[in-house]
């Protein structure tokens, strides 16, 4: 399985530290707003790895911390007259409620920086004494860039050239301008805590290095994050974790490529965003993610409303197969048959698809290759449900179904559900108009819809008539396939 490493700007062959075993760590938000659906997408790309990761068997640990006290923290909770505590609370619990509606994995190991001060100040004190870092009088203290060889070693730049480009924070107490805090001295009103440096708060590249090396050892497997955080961010952990235990912080580094808007990266600097919530507000979860999967988690991605209208098409598209295919299974009588030649054709691509998903996966986890093999088995699907008369498709049309629910699943969409949904209205109905007695929607349906079929039949359009309404009347539609008919919710 080849893995891209933005470390060594190569795909190189997945080699767990420990067999079968992978400890993995995704720099969380800053709690301060909701998130945006570029913040998302760097989390969906992870979940999405992570959950292949496991198809393929691995034994994943996955950590990933919240920010939860930070300048912006402090700031909002100043705007909007309430405590930064108050302010990281309400988000730390609207990041996990949008994550779990995205169907995002909740993380294994979930620290939050306020409840690991203790574990910061071990490691800056670390650093201090071996020379690597410097307290000043004002009780803040710096790490010392200039201190570390291997400075630059992540993005692949060093001191001198990121020197002449980059524009870095002003600040007489720095030794050296790429210095960056370790520790903050606490200022009047800000949150903070006793240290040997006077009270203050840890700075952001701090947080994920301690808590990494605390709940998961270092070197881990995989780290990752959006690729706006390979500098300075995680050059910054990676300085302190080998300046302070004399080891890599992570064997793979991963970046994801940033979501933009008309060329922009989405951000809430530019106030070109979107927020996660808003777009779950208005749009299907799974719909959203396809989107986000047509394009390789590396490459950038152009979001627009149109293409999310786009993928809700097309999500409906594998919906629909998926429940024909299943519709299909279902009214087949149960007479064993002979597999036809059109069934083996089904067979074939349901492999063919398999394969190539794994195959796509394989290859630094190309979702989009892994959906268009997915496509290729609902087309194949869809010429079959045409060839194939209702009462003899067969067990190989439970399986097409069964192997898109699965593959779909390894991506975190949900296809196939709806159908499972029916209103319990059904009952009533079938029991005024066909005189069903049983008690089950399912059953109800299907004895409703036999009644319009023999009806239409029949030529009794008053009675099919009567039927369809009575089913408009509970907020479904009947489709007719070419393996019979079917509800499903009204557009
Ligand atoms: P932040 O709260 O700003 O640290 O961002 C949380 C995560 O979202 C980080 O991994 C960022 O790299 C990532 N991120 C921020 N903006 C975007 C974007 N426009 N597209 C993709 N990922 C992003
Ligand atoms: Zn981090």
């Amino acid at each position: 399985m080849l893995i891209y490493n933005s470390q060594t700007h190569k795909k190189q062959e997945l080699a767990p530290i420990e067999e079968g075993k992978i400890r993995m760590y995704v720099c969380g938000p800053t709690v301060y707003d909701q998130i945006h659906i570029g913040n998302a997408r760097t989390f969906l790309s992870f979940d999405v790895i992570r959950r292949y990761l496991m198809y393929k068997g691995y034994q994943v640990t996955f950590a990933q911390n919240l920010t939860d006290v930070d300048d912006k923290i402090i700031n909002r909770a100043n705007e909007t007259g309430t405590t930064a505590d108050a302010v990281a609370e309400e988000f730390s619990a609207a990041f996990i409620e949008q994550m779990r509606r995205f169907n995002v994995l909740d993380p294994d190991i979930r620290p939050r920086a306020t409840q690991e001060i203790e574990a910061m100040i071990d490691m800056i004190s670390g650093l201090i004494d071996k020379n690597h870092a410097y307290a000043v009088e004002n009780g803040d203290v710096y790490f010392s860039v200039r201190s570390d060889n291997h400075y630059g070693v992540l993005s692949g730049r060093d001191l001198d050239q990121l020197m002449a480009g980059a524009r870095v924070e002003e600040n007489d107490l720095k030794r050296d301008p790429f210095d960056f805090a370790l520790w903050k001295a606490a200022k009047p009103g800000e949150p903070s805590w006793p240290s040997p440096w006077g009270d203050g708060r840890p700075g952001w590249h701090t947080e994920c290095c301690a808590m990494i090396h605390r709940y998961l050892g270092t070197p881990i497997d995989i780290h990752g994050g959006g690729a706006d955080l390979i500098f300075p961010h995680h050059e910054n952990e990676v300085a302190q974790c080998m300046c302070n235990w004399n080891t890599a912080l992570a064997n793979v580094w991963m970046h994801t490529g940033m979501l933009r808007v008309d060329g922009d990266k989405m951000s809430k600097s530019l106030g070109n965003f979107y927020t996660l919530k808003e777009v779950l507000d208005s749009y299907d979860a799974d719909a959203v993610r396809l989107l986000m999967l047509q394009t390789h988690y590396r490459t950038p991605l152009d979001f627009s409303y149109e293409r999310l209208d786009g993928a809700v098409g097309t999500l409906e598209r594998l919906n629909t197969c998926v429940q024909n295919l299943r519709w299909a299974a279902e009214r087949t009588s149960s007479e064993q048959r002979a597999l036809d030649d059109t069934d083996r054709t089904l067979a074939e691509v349901i492999d063919q698809t398999r394969a190539e998903f794994v195959r796509s996966m394989d290859d630094d986890f190309n979702t989009a290759g892994a959906l268009a093999a997915l496509f290729q088995l609902v087309t194949a699907a869809n010429t079959y449900l045409d060839q194939t008369s209702s009462s003899v498709a067969c067990s190989v049309a439970v399986r097409a179904a069964d192997t898109l629910v699965e593959l779909c699943d390894v991506l975190g969409i949900c296809v196939g559900t709806s159908g499972d949904e029916l209103p319990e209205g059904l009952v009533g109905l079938a029991a005024e108009l066909v005189g069903f007695d049983g008690t089950d929607a399912g059953e109800a349906a299907t004895v409703l819809l036999e009644a319009r079929g023999e009806a239409r039949a029949n030529k009794d359009w008053g009675r099919a008539d009567a039927i369809r309404d009575g089913i408009a009347a509970l907020g479904l539609a009947i489709e007719d396939t070419p393996a019979g008919a079917r509800l499903r919710a009204q557009d």
